[in-house]
């Protein structure tokens, strides 16, 4: 655990006691590097040139909120506090799930 935090359950929100063991979730959403971008066959030099400039400008001319949506779709990362009950709900539904659907294939690759 970091910095002190409020003891403030995100998932229920209810207070955690100083006797209670209190639990960070943390969670990355990362997107998988996938057909985003078409990075095929460079064009010319001053095709590349005029690509840039179109590309910067479309950027430029995003507003904060779209700019930071953008963003958020490759990458996010959030830290949440969770109370014991929650903790256990989080635990059984991760493990119900890998019950139904197997464990993750890159579980079993490193368990080799
Ligand atoms: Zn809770």
């Amino acid at each position: 655990m970091t910095a002190p935090r409020e003891r403030v359950c995100d998932q229920c929100g209810r207070w955690i006691d100083k006797g209670e063991i209190l639990y960070e979730m943390r969670i990355s959403l990362v997107a998988e590097p996938g057909p985003v971008i078409d990075l095929e066959l460079p064009p010319a030099d001053a095709d590349l040139r005029r690509e840039m400039e179109a590309l910067i400008a479309r950027m430029e001319a995003m507003s904060d909120e779209a700019r930071q949506e953008a963003s958020d779709q490759v990458f996010e990362e959030y830290s949440l506090v969770l109370c014991p009950d929650c903790r256990q709900l989080v635990h059984h539904q991760i493990k119900r799930r890998r019950a139904l659907f197997g464990p993750d294939p890159e579980d079993q690759e490193n368990s080799r």
